[in-house]
């Protein structure tokens, strides 16, 4: 296997790994650094975290016991795989999605099946509904809304998959907080169901690698089960605790992004783009590579998947105007 890798870029407009363009509001990280100054180093962190799961439960008006939390979700996901896979299991996801899903199948020895969208990249429930049918997974993944499409699955589309299985049903919801509705609740109305979600996209997080998931108690027990002690940090548990507590105060960041994905959208559009329509932080775009030639030449930095074929995050206003002005 490649290993998995994100070119670190440290200088330039860096639109390539879906990150917030701007940091967590100030009040967030005043706190943050002020919490940090009260931390005992000697001692391990608390291996339960209970006071960042109960923050995060607080938020979704849900009990402690339905959550827990892991070294970004990846962390979870990791966990998932090893916890209900054996080998020879059969995995079904839509494709293309996030690619760390078939690393992880593969991990365990079992089979993923791409479920693939149409023509223009948009993905079917019924075709997903008539894959459990024909393969009987023992898991299926919803990444919504979907990278790198930005395809958005709506809650009542959700419920049709998850009630067409006995499968466990994964939900991917990294970038739910661009989209119309944060369902990750909806979890909790079934026995088969995780929904998993991150500091590392809308809560401008990713340095402290911090992921949740939410589900039943015997799902939630099952993942504690199988995750490495103390992985969460204690620096960790206290930032995230701090930024769910401040939830509003990232309403406008989290607006701007989605005006300017819009823009972003339209624009690139009428110059003749094909762009595909997001409820992310990033959009999908198909464009020859001599622009992102021009790109480079220009230190704008985006996600390439193979020749032609491009992920586009959103940045601040100056770097949006910059990358317009050269994909003009
Ligand atoms: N799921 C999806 C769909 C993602 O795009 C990512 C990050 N790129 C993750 C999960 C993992 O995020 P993290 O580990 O930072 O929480």
């Amino acid at each position: 296997m490649k290993p998995y890798h994100s070119e670190l870029i440290l200088d330039g407009i860096i639109l390539n790994a879906n990150e917030s363009p701007v940091e967590p509001p100030k009040k967030v990280i005043d706190e943050i650094k002020k919490a940090a100054s009260t931390i005992e180093f000697n001692r391990y962190p608390d291996m339960d975290e209970n006071d960042l799961d109960l923050a995060i439960a607080k938020h979704y008006g849900i009990e402690k016991e339905n959550v827990t939390v892991g070294v970004g979700s990846d962390e979870l996901l990791d966990v998932m795989f090893r916890a209900t896979l054996e080998v020879g299991d059969t995995v079904l996801g839509f494709s293309p999605s996030f690619s760390m899903y078939q690393v992880f199948t593969e991990l365990v020895g079992a089979k993923y099946i791409p479920i693939y969208g149409d023509e223009n990249y948009i993905f079917h429930v019924e075709d997903m509904i008539h894959a459990i049918k024909e393969y009987n997974p023992k898991l299926v993944l919803i990444c919504t809304p979907n990278n790198p499409t930005g395809q958005y699955l709506s809650k009542a589309d959700v419920r049709r998959i998850i009630e067409s299985t006995n499968a466990l049903v994964a939900l991917d919801l990294a970038y739910i907080d661009f989209a119309k509705e944060d369902y990750a609740k909806i979890a909790l109305e079934y026995d088969n169901v995780i929904s998993f979600k991150t500091f590392s996209k809308a809560l401008a997080l990713p340095s402290i690698r911090l992921g949740y998931a939410i589900s039943n108690k015997d799902n939630i027990d099952m993942l504690n089960a199988i995750k490495a002690p103390y992985s969460v940090t204690t620096f960790t548990q206290l930032a995230g605790i701090i930024a769910i507590e401040n939830f509003n105060l990232y309403k406008e960041q989290i607006d701007f992004i989605k005006e300017e994905r819009e823009r972003i959208y339209h624009t690139l559009k009428d110059l003749g783009y094909k762009v595909y329509p997001s409820e992310a932080n990033f959009l999908y775009v198909l464009m020859d590579d001599s622009k992102n030639d021009a790109l480079l030449e220009n230190k704008i930095y985006i996600r390439k998947f193979r020749s032609g074929v491009y992920r586009i995050t959103i940045g601040k206003k100056e770097e949006n105007d910059k990358l317009l002005e050269v994909l003009k």
